[in-house]
């Protein structure tokens, strides 16, 4: 069956002192049904924004992104920046990679968007090389982030 990779940001709902803890449910969630169902990918976040990318069978991954992560009221405005047939999997070895702001996506869109972090303002061109971006970042863990 077809597989796809899906792209989109979205806006914290809101920022407060429970980000943390509200970072780790929303991993332990994703883990839990990514593992399940042959879902994998990249959670990032950074500046109240969230970049998901999700990698996976076509009917499972609009259902997930339709059904349960655009209707979550944890955070706002998904909006889908990326979405193909996937031939090759960069996240294979993630249920869920999480990642926060780091100097080299803060470059990144300072080079092409003149704005520290903002993936609103990625465009079709930037959107690919962000991805191949995201594929390479290390993987964090939730506690070794300073909100
Ligand atoms: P239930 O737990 O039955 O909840 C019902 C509804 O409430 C759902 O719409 C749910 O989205 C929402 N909800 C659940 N918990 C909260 C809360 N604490 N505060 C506010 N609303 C809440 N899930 C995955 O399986 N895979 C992913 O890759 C994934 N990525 C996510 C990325 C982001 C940025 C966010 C915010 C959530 C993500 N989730 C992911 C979680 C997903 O949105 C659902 O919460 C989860 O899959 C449970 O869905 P459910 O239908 O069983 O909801």
């Amino acid at each position: 069956m077809e597989s796809v990779r899906l792209l989109y940001v979205s806006k914290i709902a809101r920022v407060d002192s429970g980000l943390k803890q509200n970072l780790i449910n929303i991993l332990d969630e994703a883990i839990d049904f990514n593992y399940r169902n042959g879902v994998t990918g990249v959670l990032y976040y950074g500046h109240g924004y969230f970049v998901q990318c999700l990698e996976g069978n076509k009917n499972i991954i609009d259902d997930l992104f339709y059904n349960r992560i655009v209707k979550d009221e944890r955070h706002i405005n998904c909006e889908i920046l990326y979405y193909a047939e996937n031939q090759t999997c960069l996240f294979s070895q993630w249920t869920m990679k999480f990642s926060p702001i780091n100097k080299k996506i803060s470059e990144f869109f300072m080079q092409y968007h003149l704005e520290a972090f903002n993936p609103y303002l990625l465009t079709d061109e930037t959107t690919e090389k962000f991805i191949s971006i995201l594929a390479c970042e290390p993987e964090y863990h939730v506690n070794e982030f300073v909100a």
